[in-house]
């Protein structure tokens, strides 16, 4: 058994727990500041292994996202390299015709669909750059004793343990992280878990015969057909990763090639042809739904010595597009924090979990609204006049009247705001229709008096 803690004076030795996407970004975080950082990461090197089944292919990424990997170096590459813009929704109706919903009318702001894999690579390759970064692949956490900062892994490959001590433990393990299991033996841990009763399959349309795009590329598409949809965000390769997300139930009771095909053919009829059918049934059949968790816990850290980030921290359902994004901004936020107190991790790791909760439990919630606003309520004539009036009164009130979506997507205002922003428009909104309900009745009754 190896037991590794060696560091450079001065600097603190932290040790993350996944080197997904929240791990790899927070490594560089503290990397740039000096300290002395390992990853330890269960799967091998994803830049050595093809793109697995089963996971989202690609993710938007918005301003939270984007402005923690400016602050890492990164975002100008993403972006301007990589990433695709999405300027609105296209909406497609059941005759196959199609309208567009902007997302941001009034300053055209845009999100990026941008590849996991490629983004992961990309942050893992920065930090090569980076002395102070050891990355430690087939690394699985099995045990942890958080208060004495020790880590026991079990290498994968090897089938050895290894332990290891740390000033500071960072769990960035995802949604199912074995640190947060390690953590909810604390007394006074808070912890919730649901699955939806809904659940996802990726299926493609691929790039047509030139290598072109099937559809207008710069949009996230959607087939809303009230209690399910289907989106698609668009790839580098011209193709579409295409998310179908509808009940377990529904799935289940697609069960031979002919239910499938009558089902496109019913529900989404202009999409079979831009996927084909063989691989329609192929994409189908050949994978397996897979299940949508949020997680609320609470506190975050265990003294000095251990922090939960990311999906660890605060799994949410993907309908805002805000899981990485708000993984990469309690990246940010660590980052400020690790300012203000001089690199104290009593008080860093405190102030982070008294207050960052509040907004990651928002983000829940408003995820799990989205999926309502996605797959439904984007198709009523009430959702699209309240769209347009958000986006008038934007327009002439910019700094006052920020609508929901905007606010989430485009701003780094805290979640919790962007709700509670919400809360007094729809007040506001409630009290205009009232009076103008009230002098029309008025009107009407002295008018005919
Ligand atoms: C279908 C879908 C679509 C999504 N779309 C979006 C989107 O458009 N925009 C967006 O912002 N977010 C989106 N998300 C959410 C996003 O994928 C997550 O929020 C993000 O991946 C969280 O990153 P993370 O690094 O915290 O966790 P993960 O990406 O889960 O990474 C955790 C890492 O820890 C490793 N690990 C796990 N257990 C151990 C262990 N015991 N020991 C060592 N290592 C371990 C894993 O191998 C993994 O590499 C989507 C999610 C889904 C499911």
């Amino acid at each position: 058994m190896a037991l590794n803690n060696e560091h450079a004076k001065g600097s603190l030795d932290i040790a993350i727990v996944g080197g997904g996407l929240v791990g790899s970004v927070e490594a560089l975080y503290l990397a740039k500041r000096g300290h002395n950082v390992r990853i330890y990461e269960y799967r091998e090197d994803i830049r050595k292994t093809p793109q697995v089944r089963g996971r989202s292919i690609n993710l938007a990424l918005s301003v939270r996202g984007r402005r923690a990997l400016k602050d890492v170096g990164l975002e100008q590459h993403i972006i301007e390299e990589h990433g695709i813009p999405m300027k609105g929704r296209r909406i497609h109706r059941l005759d196959g015709s199609t309208y567009v919903i902007p997302y941001d009318a009034r300053n055209n702001q845009c999100i990026y669909s941008v590849g996991r894999n490629y983004l992961n690579a990309s942050l893992l390759k920065e930090s090569d750059n980076y002395e102070n970064v050891t990355k430690y692949f087939n690394h699985k956490l099995i045990e942890a004793n958080l208060q004495k900062g020790t880590l026991t892994f079990l290498k994968t490959d090897t089938k050895e343990n290894v332990d290891v001590k740390a000033d500071l433990i960072i769990g960035a393990d995802g949604a199912f992280s074995a640190v947060r299991k390690s953590m909810m033996k604390q007394p006074l841990f808070d912890y919730t878990q649901k699955y939806i009763e809904h659940g996802y399959l990726e299926l493609c349309i691929p790039a047509d015969e030139q290598g072109s795009f099937q559809m207008p590329a710069n949009y996230l598409h959607i087939w809303p057909r009230g209690n399910f949809m289907m989106i698609a965000l668009p790839n580098q390769d011209c193709s579409w990763t295409v998310t179908l997300f509808m009940p377990f139930t529904s799935f289940k009771s697609i069960d031979t090639e002919d239910k499938l095909l009558a089902f496109f053919e019913k529900y989404f009829p202009d999409s079979i042809a831009l996927i084909g059918r063989k691989k329609l049934i192929e994409d189908f059949f050949g994978g397996s739904p897979s299940p949508l968790v949020f997680v609320k816990c609470r506190p975050y850290h265990v003294e000095d010595k251990a922090l939960l980030i990311g999906d660890a921290a605060h799994a949410v359902v993907p309908f805002y597009g805000q899981g990485m994004n708000a993984g990469f901004e309690d990246c940010t936020i660590l980052d400020h924090l690790f300012q203000k107190y001089n690199d104290d991790l009593a008080k860093i790791l405190l102030e982070f979990s008294d207050t960052r909760w509040i907004d990651t439990f928002e983000i829940c919630d408003l995820a799990l609204y989205n999926y309502i606003e996605m797959r439904d309520l984007v198709t009523r004539p009430s959702y699209r006049i309240r769209k347009a009036l958000d986006d008038l009164i934007y327009w002439l009130l910019p700094d006052i009247w920020v609508p929901l979506y905007n606010s989430v997507t485009f701003t780094t205002m805290p979640y919790s705001e962007c709700a509670k922003n919400r809360q007094w428009q729809n007040k506001v909104l409630k009290y205009i229709f009232t009076v103008l309900g009230v002098s029309t009745l008025v009107g009407v009754f002295y008018a005919f008096k």
